[in-house]
C-alpha cells in the first residue's frame, strides 16, 4: 500500500472551466441552483421513464440538491449512477419480468417513500459530513447508495434469470419474485452493482477532489472498495432479511407467497414475518448495514 499512497493523481480537468462548474463555492446560491436543477433533470427523467412517480421525483430533486449543494460532485454523482442504471435496467427486457413484479409490494414505479427509504441514510451521512469532514462518512455513504444499487440489479437483473431462485437460507427452489430467493445471475449483478458505485465513486473523485483529500492512489482504490464491501454485505443483509422477518402473505385465490396484502383482486392474509417489516423498512435496515460495513473497510482501508 506504501507505494499506492505515494502515488497522487493531478485532475486532468484543472484550471478548465467544467472544473469551476463542477466545484462551486461552498456558499451562496449557485451550488443549490445546480443541485435542483441536476435533480430535477434526474427526476424527470426517471418520472418520463415511469421509474418514480411525481412525489417520488420531488424527492429525488431535494435529495440531489443536498447532495450537491451539502456535499458535493461525488455524493451527486453516485445519486445519479444509482438513477440513472437502476432505471435502464428496469426498462430492459421489463416483459420478461412480469410474473415476479405481480407478487411484489409495490411496481417498479418509486414513490416518495421508497426514495425516502434509500435517500435518507445518505442524507444524514452527507450532513455529518459537512460539519466533519472525516472519509469514513463519505465511505459510509458511498456504502449506503452501494447497497440499494447492489439490490436494485440484483433483482432487475436477477428477474431475467433463466434458472428459478433458490431460497437463500435452504437452497430450495422457489417461485421467482419471492423474498429472500436468489440466483446466481442475480448475485453477480448485485457485486457489479456494488462495484459501479465504487467505480463512479473514484472518478468522479479522480476527476474534483474532496476538498481536504489528497486524491491519492490509495483514497481512490480504498473508498471504491469501501463502497463494494458495503454493496455486497448490504445486498446480502436484504436477501436475508426479506427470507427472514419480511412480512410476506399469502393469496387465498392462488395460494401463492405475495408482499402485497391483495393479490388476485383478493385480500391476502399474513403468512410470515413481523407486521411493520415491509419492503421499505428491509431495504432501510440493510441499507444501512451496507453504509456500516463500508465505513468499517474506510476505517481499515483509508490513511
Ligand atoms: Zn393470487
Amino acid at each position: 500500500m506504501i507505494a499506492l499512497q505515494e502515488w497522487v493523481f493531478a485532475s486532468p480537468i484543472r484550471d478548465t472551466w467544467l472544473y469551476e462548474l463542477l466545484v462551486p463555492g461552498r456558499t451562496g446560491l449557485l451550488p443549490w441552483l445546480i443541485g435542483i436543477a441536476g435533480g430535477l433533470f434526474i427526476g424527470i427523467a426517471a418520472y418520463r421513464k415511469r421509474a418514480l412517480t411525481g412525489s417520488g421525483a420531488a424527492a429525488a430533486a431535494v435529495l440531489g440538491a443536498l447532495l450537491y449543494a451539502v456535499g458535493s460532485l461525488v455524493w451527486f454523482a453516485a445519486l445519479i449512477a444509482f438513477f440513472a442504471s437502476s432505471t435502464t435496467f428496469s426498462l430492459w427486457k421489463k416483459h420478461l419480468r412480469k410474473a415476479a413484479e405481480e407478487s411484489y409490494e409495490k411496481n417498479g414505479t418509486r414513490d416518495a417513500w421508497q426514495v425516502a427509504a434509500n435517500g435518507l441514510p445518505g442524507s444524514v451521512l452527507c450532513v455529518l459530513y459537512s460539519i466533519w469532514p472525516h472519509p469514513i462518512l463519505l465511505a459510509g455513504f458511498l456504502g449506503v447508495m452501494a447497497a440499494v444499487n447492489a439490490d436494485t440489479w440484483a433483482t432487475e437483473i436477477g428477474g431475467l434469470s433463466r434458472r428459478g431462485p433458490r431460497f437463500i437460507l435452504t437452497g430450495k427452489p422457489v417461485p421467482a419474485g419471492t423474498s429472500g430467493g436468489i440466483t446466481a445471475l442475480g448475485s453477480a449483478a448485485s457485486a457489479a452493482g456494488a462495484l459501479f458505485i465504487g467505480g463512479c465513486a473514484a472518478v468522479c473523485l479522480y476527476l474534483v477532489p474532496e476538498s481536504g483529500m489528497r486524491t491519492e492512489a490509495v483514497e481512490l482504490v480504498g473508498l471504491a472498495a469501501a463502497a463494494f464491501a458495503g454493496g455486497l454485505v448490504g445486498s446480502f443483509t436484504d436477501s436475508l432479511l426479506g427470507a427472514t422477518v419480511q412480512r410476506m402473505y399469502r393469496c387465498t385465490v392462488c395460494g401463492r407467497s405475495v408482499e402485497r396484502i391483495t393479490h388476485c383482486n383478493q385480500p391476502a392474509v399474513l403468512a410470515r414475518g413481523i407486521v411493520w417489516m415491509n419492503n421499505d423498512a428491509v431495504n432501510i435496515i440493510s441499507s444501512m448495514v451496507g453504509g456500516a460495513v463500508a465505513a468499517l473497510v474506510g476505517f481499515l482501508l483509508l490513511p
